[in-house]
């Protein structure tokens, strides 16, 4: 369970802060498939930022299982979320020097799961998955970008984490690429995984449990997402 509590979050801009999420209070119970919408420089990635404790809010608290992440060490932070969460990030962040299966299978070596052959043939498998198997010994600078966004899905999807978080995942895709890896989440949902998402994507929205829309860093809307 995910819970946050009055959060809120500044940034300093030119100065000056600016308070881009406004006492946010939303929880998330396991197997929830939450679809977050809302226009650009609202707060959505911020939010997302927030709930994997890559930042930290500037009031309030995320609260996961019982524990503040704020009172974590960086350290507990980094094993927590490695454990616990894939993250797709919206710019991808893939690590330049190493290959696409190479970024798939960091998650693995993180945490020591598997053998080396085998976390190889399980990032491959996921590879294939995302339609990327030919390009699996290329650097990412060398694919393109929605190739990258798709060994970022791979590589969030690695250590089999129980809850999913997704930056606009299918941004960078075609429709038939995006068709590809629609069916992924839903295979992921009906597995009982807990995805929270960042989503401008029809049919990605429909297949979500609920939907929160943020407008101004406040949640505007929070509804079951088959409602209307
Ligand atoms: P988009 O749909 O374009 O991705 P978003 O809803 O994800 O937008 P955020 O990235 O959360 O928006 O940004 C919300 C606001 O916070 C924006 O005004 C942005 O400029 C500001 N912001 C985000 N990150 C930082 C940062 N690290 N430092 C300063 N300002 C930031
Ligand atoms: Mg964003």
């Amino acid at each position: 369970i995910i819970e946050l509590k009055q959060v809120y979050k500044d940034y300093p801009q030119a100065g000056v802060l600016q308070t881009v999420l406004h006492g946010i209070d939303l929880e998330i119970v396991p197997g929830e498939f939450v679809a977050i919408v809302g226009p650009s420089g609202n707060g959505k990635s911020t939010l997302l930022n927030l709930l994997t404790g890559i930042d930290h809010p500037s009031r309030g608290e995320v609260i996961v299982n019982g524990t503040a992440l704020q009172s974590l060490s960086n350290e507990k932070l980094t094993r927590w979320r490695g454990a616990n969460i894939g993250i797709v990030f919206q710019f991808f962040q893939l690590l330049p020097a190493l290959s696409l299966l190479q970024n798939v299978m960091l998650p693995m070596d993180f945490l020591g799961i598997l053998d080396k052959a085998r976390r190889k043939a399980r990032a491959m498998q996921l590879l294939e998955r995302v339609g990327l198997a030919d390009a699996a010994h290329r650097l990412p600078s060398q694919v393109s970008g929605g190739q990258q966004q798709r060994a970022a899905i791979a590589r969030a999807l690695a250590s089999d984490p129980p809850l999913i978080v997704a930056d606009e995942p299918t941004g960078n895709l075609d429709a038939a690429t995006a068709d590809a890896v629609f069916d992924l989440f839903a295979h992921l949902r009906d597995q009982g995984k807990t995805l929270v998402m960042v989503t401008h994507n029809e049919d990605l929205a429909d297949a979500a449990s609920r939907k929160l829309e943020i407008r101004s860093g406040r949640i505007h809307a929070d509804t079951p997402a088959r409602a209307g």
